[in-house]
């Protein structure tokens, strides 16, 4: 219902109990290969499915070259999922999965065959195998909790904390794969020294969030790349090393930028409409018609089903929604409670109607016994009167003040007018000429952007001590057309 964004949590945690793989086998075995096809359908129903077109076609073109110096051939599948999180992950099997976010960050076709060359290095190198042992033990705290509670849902919501875990390769598994990388990048013929500029690109990315996040890295400001491959200092010094020691000299191999560049000219940028924009705080729906914000120190991330809530002292939930099913809010909190508890004990401690900002609405307060304690619920439903139903449902730690920021979380749901709504454009990657007279600041105002500097600056991979000159081409971020 919103279609994917972040769940690469989840769509990594399935990919980690997906392999099969011997340690010494081929790197890529036939059963590898099938439970992989199985689970592909799967793995981009998490991200909100696949982002086709002309730059999906160029990673596949880009990915196979590498495929091809790594020894794997015709034996891998690349695919470009449709998300603004920074990310890529190997599966095994050969899936490879970069995300529209990753490929917006990218400056050559060269960076790009750095970064598919580290994850073939992972498939090569059989560390899915090893991370798997540690997904399984996570997975295992995810199933105690459902089968206490016997709900997926809140097994769910519980369990994302315990996949992000699961999801680290070790500092050897990432040098490992960067050393094979390395030999790939060269033997297919692109420029070495891509790679640790690949690596500087997603570190910048991740200062630019971290600043953004008032110099606070948490697990929500810090990109899914570099929880799932540890970033490091020490990781990009190794790669520039690694690239001397290649015998190419820095320049000597002019990356493939223009190519690079005529590929995502146009590439959206940040979220999908149809899957909602979240931004800071607030999340809003421009088909859906409908917006809410969430209080200081909560966080939102758009996933399939819902929008997950994570706020202070373990509290969590998600946003949702139904369409189509004649009832009121009343019912419709009635039948979530259903479905969420099942057979638990569940008390209601408290169930009202009410209307917040001219929709109705049913608030419900309700505590479930699971064999870790006594849990606090909170719900809210909300109608339009056309079969549209949204909830909140949200899980609190015993014994804390979460009801406040719950409360506030609840009161500002509203729907939204045509106005509103046409306010919330898509954003598009335009690709400029840099024009004799054009100056960091004057192309920084075309951009739809926050900070529109500094952004400009990180995601054309430069610092504004280079400044620009005529002639370049840069990346802008620019409201799409119509
Ligand atoms: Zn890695």
């Amino acid at each position: 219902m919103f279609p994917v964004r972040k769940s690469s949590l989840l769509a990594g945690a399935l990919a980690l109990l997906l392999s099969a793989c011997s340690p010494g086998g081929p790197a890529v075995s036939d059963a590898d290969r099938r439970v992989a096809a199985e689970e592909h359908p799967k793995i981009l129903a998490e991200f909100g499915g696949s982002y086709d077109g002309r730059a999906a076609g160029y990673l596949s073109d880009v990915g196979e070259k590498v495929a091809k110096a790594a020894g794997l051939g015709g034996k891998c599948h690349f695919t470009l999922v449709n998300t603004d999180v920074v990310n890529a992950f190997a599966v095994p099997g050969c899936y490879i999965y970069l995300t529209r976010g990753l490929m917006g960050l990218v400056n050559s076709e060269d960076e790009l065959a750095s970064v598919l060359a580290h994850e073939l290095g992972h498939i090569v190198a059989n560390h899915g195998n090893a991370q798997r042992r540690q997904s399984v033990l996570s997975q295992l705290g995810v199933m105690a909790i459902e089968a206490i509670t016997g709900s997926n849902k809140l097994a769910r919501l519980a369990g994302a904390a315990a996949g992000l875990n699961a999801l680290r390769y070790s500092r050897e598994h990432e040098y490992e794969a960067d050393d094979l990388g390395l030999s790939y990048l060269r033997k297919a013929g692109y420029d070495p020294y891509a790679a640790p500029e690949m690596l500087q690109s997603l570190q910048s990315y991740q200062d630019f969030l971290t600043s953004a996040a008032g110099g606070e890295a948490d697990a929500n400001t810090i990109p899914e790349w570099a929880l799932t491959h540890p970033l490091t200092r020490n990781r990009i010094v190794r790669s520039e090393e690694a690239a001397e020691r290649s015998g190419v000299k820095q320049g000597e191999h002019p990356e493939l930028e223009a190519a690079y560049l005529g590929h995502v000219d146009g590439l959206l940028f940040g979220d999908d409409p149809q899957q909602g924009f979240v931004l800071g705080r607030s999340f809003s729906h421009p088909q859906m018609r409908i917006a809410f914000e969430a209080p200081t120190g909560f966080t939102l991330t758009n996933s399939p089903q819902a929008v997950l809530i994570e706020g202070p002292n373990g509290t969590r939930g998600e946003f949702g929604g139904a369409h189509g099913r004649r009832m009121g809010p009343d019912a419709y909190a009635e039948a979530l409670l259903k479905s969420l508890v099942r057979d638990t004990p569940a008390r209601v401690l408290s169930a009202r109607r009410g209307a917040v900002n001219g929709a109705q609405a049913f608030m419900v307060q309700a505590t479930i016994e699971t064999g870790k304690g006594v849990v606090p619920i909170s719900l809210a439903t909300y109608a339009r009167g056309n079969g549209e139903l949204y909830h909140f449902l949200m899980v609190s730690q015993p014994g804390t003040e979460a009801q406040q920021g719950i409360a506030s979380l609840f009161g500002s749901f509203r729907f939204l007018d045509a106005a509103q709504t046409a306010r919330l454009k898509p954003r598009n990657i335009r690709v400029a000429q840099v024009r004799p007279g054009d100056t960091l600041q004057s192309l920084a105002a075309r951009m739809a952007a926050d900070r529109p500097v500094e952004m400009l600056l990180m995601l054309n991979g430069r610092s504004a001590a280079q400044g620009i000159r005529p002639g370049e081409r840069l990346k802008l971020v620019e409201f799409a057309p119509g």
